[in-house]
């Protein structure tokens, strides 16, 4: 398990590196995160083991039964939150990337509140229109959730995420990252001076998400192989 982990990290931070090449920016400028859900401990202590340090999980309680230990990885929650779940996560993860109600970031700002600590967030955009997936519906909706967000004290608005089209359309997938990036600059241009986090990119699309100016991709299948259906 160790030494496929490990080859299969070297490739794909080989494309990540010709991706970031091609669009000439510097290959620092991209962060991998190891996305482990529907994967046992032993998979993240392969990837630790590889060097991987940054997590990914889409349920609150399969990443609080995963990751118990205290270490020196970071987690984030790419999944949807739901307000019920909110304590759970102000102590399992760092960052919850996947903000799509400003309910949603009040509940955890109450229980980020009550540990005393501040947590890192980014917004959600559904980019594709796609009704099945979470996120803010639209741009209007993202920028008066910001606004709203941005007055939580517990909360540390970092950027914004995405889910590119779910199709074979390469042009509709570059045009969805586009878009998100866009955004992302007209809102950090806006004076929000801790806004330096673009999420966007998996294994099927990462390479077109890091020309279009990601700077975290989310890696499952790339990394660990193909989930069981769940
Ligand atoms: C599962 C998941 C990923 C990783 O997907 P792969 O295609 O396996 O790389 C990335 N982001 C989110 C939000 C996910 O739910």
């Amino acid at each position: 398990m160790v030494e496929t982990l490990a080859a299969a990290y070297a490739a794909v931070q080989q494309k990540i590196e010709a991706a970031a090449r091609r669009a000439g920016r510097p290959v620092s400028a991209v962060r991998l995160m190891a996305v482990s859900k529907g994967f046992p401990r032993a998979a993240v202590d392969a990837a630790m083991a590889a060097g991987l340090r940054l997590f990914g999980e889409n349920r609150v309680q399969e990443a609080e039964e995963k990751f118990t230990e205290p270490s020196d990885i970071e987690l984030h929650l790419i999944g949807h939150l739901q307000r019920n779940k909110a304590r759970t996560a102000a102590a399992v993860f760092s960052c919850v990337q996947s903000i799509d109600k400003t309910e949603t970031a009040e509940s955890l700002d109450a229980r980020c509140a009550e540990r005393g600590m501040v947590m890192d967030v980014l917004l959600e955009l559904n980019a594709s229109g796609e009704q099945s997936k979470s996120g803010f519906a639209d741009r209007d909706q993202l920028l008066r959730g910001l606004d709203a967000i941005s007055r939580l004290s517990h909360l540390r608005v970092r950027g914004l995420m995405t889910v590119g089209p779910l199709c074979n359309d390469a042009t509709r997938i570059r045009s969805a990252f586009s878009l998100l990036r866009t955004l992302f600059e007209e809102i950090r241009g806006s004076g929000q001076t801790a806004f330096d986090t673009l999420s966007m990119g998996m294994s099927g699309d990462f390479e077109s998400a890091i020309e279009e100016g990601s700077t975290l991709v989310r890696i499952g299948t790339a990394l660990f192989g193909p989930r069981q259906p769940r």
